[in-house]
């Protein structure tokens, strides 16, 4: 059986890419040697794909930055203030989209950026204005496929579909979408055409906007723009590609198109294997089977797979064994991995790893004995390894009762218990954890991760900070006052190390935009808590004031989101044993005089399922009451607050409310009255902090700007129940500008203040 890949990570194992792309855009090398990285790593993934015998190996899968803005760049959407720009390589027109510029070649921020699909991962949003004018601008697309050709290797160029690329797009000017069609259409069908001209064997479309939700509308596009292109590809092979999710409100539009294969996730597509076993597969067409999870780092599980590809035998004549989605998602390889335990790595397979289960599947599919076969025999032993099994978790997570959801007493009355115990002044002012993170403490926390500097002498530094930070806090005289996570350098982590039931890689580094990257934690085992994470240094800040100060924790959905999760277990469960874990911490800091606790859901968001329709029953469902968990019980006059970012909230407003924290603080500076509308729509009980200043810029509001937008807010959300804070938290911002401008938002609350009395 041959074997296919979707796409392989780009970045380079140690981060080559990122590196050489950085080093571009300090003007330190030229863009013909950022071309030269960019081409190293294409010939070295294309030939390490081939040793390992993959048959469908994708080219046009490298990006500089975005594949989306790619698509965008070579299609010729490319909006008119990036078209002005003074540049001296084209390239830079591309950054420009992808990063913003300023200076001498002009001034213009950056597209959007947004995640793509369940992932991560993010990608650019492209523009369609009126004048936009759809075409391919240059051959550049094929650059891989030569580059490949020359190389001995036969790839399948891949590019992201005019569907999906429709969906998208982003429409600024005054036109409707499908006025763009037409041209887009007529752009694609020059790239099939070219394709066939080269004698490109396999073209790969990537459709992964057909697993959404999707209307008749939406179908009859599909169709004709398949239908157009399948009319030009010659002796070209066209393959639609799915994934993160199955195609149920497409299956039988797909089967019928005439295209030659059809790539299906098997993994993610929880309806993948019932619609193929449904609907006959049709004799003439390649069934791309996903089987091999390209977005977690698990071992393929090789009984079950030659199970599924078994049967997919005996519904598809032509079968090929492929990865559910991009390796994209994936770190690269776990040979880099020093310090994992061999236990621990015989359960893992990275993007290389994986490379060798495709092959390994296509070999033993074809044999009759598989299960005497020396690699079966290994998968199973290592499949059968478990480690950190902790019963007493499993015991704790199954004793959880109904009302162990429930914190009593209900919300408004422990508003009113809460105002006496706190006195508070209206329009409470606070921030949302993090103070700048200067390179002082960055550099003494690495010099601490060395071994250069002890534990005391560390221990002594963070405290340092701490009192600064609260003096600073005083004295601009903001009312709930927090420690700064000066020990913390990122919030998943460090709960993920403090916790038992996870592993750290030490290059397990995974795309998260551009040339960012990041490291997710693996939930390898139950989790549990063996002793307190924050209560010393929560408990020392609250020694320094007589203001309450806000013990600072991170969910147990967003430990879970930001983490490469079990498979062996639930997400539910896996949700639960960190919620109980966080639920002793905030009992700790409560018995501790902590009267104050937030706890962040910056990602509760994030893994709501792609279709609306499972939005509730397979996700909210379990999520919400997680983080109700962690604060059931706790007593009436301590204060719960929660935080929330990076996404809109507006459909999901009541659940967010169902959290039944007594605060939540999120970024809102930038939509802040379509937010601000469904709350009151909502009749939002929960206490709420909408973020009155963007921290994503160096930008200082002036007070005048802050009361307007507190004026606002008014409009729309009782006095009572308004806070007065920043969008998120401040880490990534300097210290001058932090200091003006909580020093603005605090004049700005007092004046507001004053004219409500
Ligand atoms: N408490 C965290 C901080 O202030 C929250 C970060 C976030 O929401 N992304 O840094
Ligand atoms: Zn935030």
């Amino acid at each position: 059986m041959q074997s296919s890949v979707i796409g392989y990570p780009r970045i380079g194992a140690h981060r080559e890419l990122k590196f050489a792309s950085e080093k571009y855009f300090r003007g330190e090398i030229s863009a013909s040697e950022l071309r030269a990285t960019a081409s190293e790593l294409r010939k070295l993934h294309w030939t390490t794909q081939r040793d390992k015998g993959v048959d469908y190996i994708p080219s046009g899968d490298f990006s500089f930055y975005d594949s989306t803005l790619d698509v965008a760049a070579l299609l010729n959407v490319i909006p008119a203030r990036y078209r002005e720009l003074k540049v001296q390589d084209p390239i830079d027109v591309y950054f420009a989209m992808a990063r913003g510029t300023q200076g001498v070649q002009g001034d213009v921020k950056a597209l959007a950026m947004k995640k793509w699909f369940n992932t991560n991962y993010h990608y650019i949003v492209p523009e369609l204005e009126d004048t936009t004018e759809i075409r391919v601008v240059d051959d550049s697309f094929f650059d891989g496929y030569r580059q490949a050709k020359e190389l001995g290797i036969e790839t399948k160029p891949t590019i992201i579909g005019p569907f999906t690329f429709l969906q998208q797009c982003r429409v600024v000017g005054t036109r409707a979408k499908e006025s763009y069609e037409a041209e887009l259409i007529a752009a694609y069908k020059a790239i099939v055409a070219r394709a066939a001209e080269l004698g490109v064997q396999w073209l790969q479309l990537e459709e992964p906007s057909l697993v959404r939700d999707l209307t008749e509308a939406d179908r009859k596009r599909l169709v004709a723009f398949y239908d157009a292109l399948a009319s030009v590809k010659g002796a070209t092979k066209l393959l639609i590609q799915t994934y993160f999710g199955d195609v149920r409100d497409c299956y039988e539009d797909l089967v019928a198109l005439k295209v030659d294969g059809i790539g299906l996730d098997f993994v993610e597509g929880r309806q993948t294997l019932e619609l193929v076993r449904n609907h006959k597969f049709p004799q003439d067409k390649v069934l791309f089977a996903g089987v091999v999870n390209g977005k977690n780092i698990w071992r393929n599980n090789y009984a079950k797979t030659l199970e599924l590809l078994t049967e997919l035998r005996t519904l598809a004549a032509n079968l090929v064994v492929g990865t559910s989605c991009s390796l994209l998602h994936s770190p690269y390889s776990l040979q880099y991995e020093t310090k994992l335990e061999e236990t621990a790595k015989a359960r893992l397979a990275f993007a290389q790893e994986k490379l060798g289960e495709l092959h390994e599947l296509s070999v033993l599919i074809e044999d009759a004995n598989y299960q005497q076969n020396a690699a079966y025999i290994a998968n199973g032993v290592a499949n059968a390894l478990q480690t950190h099994n902790d019963p007493a978790v499993q015991a704790r997570v199954a004793a959880i009762k109904d009302a162990d959801y429930t914190r009593l007493p209900a919300f408004e009355e422990r508003m009113a218990i809460q105002r006496d115990a706190f006195k508070l002044p209206l329009l409470p002012t606070t921030t949302i954890g993090s103070f700048p993170q200067t390179a002082q403490v960055k550099s003494t926390r690495s010099a601490f991760r060395k071994g250069q500097i002890s534990k005391e002498e560390y221990e002594t530094f963070v405290k340092e900070q701490i009192a600064g930070c609260v003096r600073l806090q005083e004295e601009l005289g903001l009312d709930v006052l927090v420690h700064g996570e000066f020990e913390r350098n990122d919030m998943v982590e460090y709960f993920g190390e403090n916790l038992a039931g996870f592993l750290f890689t030490v290059n397990g580094w995974v795309q998260s935009y551009g040339t960012r990257c990041v490291k997710p934690p693996i939930v390898f085992g139950d989790v549990s808590r063996p002793n307190a994470m924050t209560v010393k240094w929560s408990v020392y800040t609250q020694s320094l004031t007589s203001k309450p100060v806000k013990g600072m924790l991170t969910g147990p959905v967003t430990i879970l989101n930001w983490s490469f999760p079990r498979e062996d277990v639930s997400l539910k469960e896996q949700a639960l044993q960190l919620a109980l874990a966080i639920q002793d911490e905030v009992l700790d800091l409560e018995k501790n005089g902590i009267r104050v606790v937030q706890i962040d859901e910056a990602a509760l968001r994030e893994k709501l399922p792609l279709r609306r329709s499972d939005w509730e029953s397979e996700y909210l469902v379990w999520a919400i009451p997680a983080f109700r968990l962690t604060h059931s019980k706790t007593k009436p006059e301590t204060q719960i607050h929660t935080h929330m970012c990076y996404s809109e909230f507006t459909d999901i407003i009541p659940w967010i409310d169902a959290m039944d924290a007594d605060v939540i603080t999120f970024e809102a500076s930038r939509s802040q009255l379509q937010i601000l509308d469904s709350l009151k729509e909502n009749n939002f009980k929960t206490q709420v902090g909408p973020g009155v200043y963007d921290i994503h810029s160096p930008r200082v509001p002036s007070v005048e700007e802050i009361e307007a937008t507190l004026q606002k807010e008014l409009e729309k959300v009782e006095q009572k129940k308004l806070w007065v804070n920043p969008d998120c938290g401040l880490k990534t911002r300097d210290v001058p500008e932090t200091v003006a401008s909580l020093s603005n938002l605090v004049e700005a609350a007092k004046r507001t203040r004053a004219k409500l009395q």
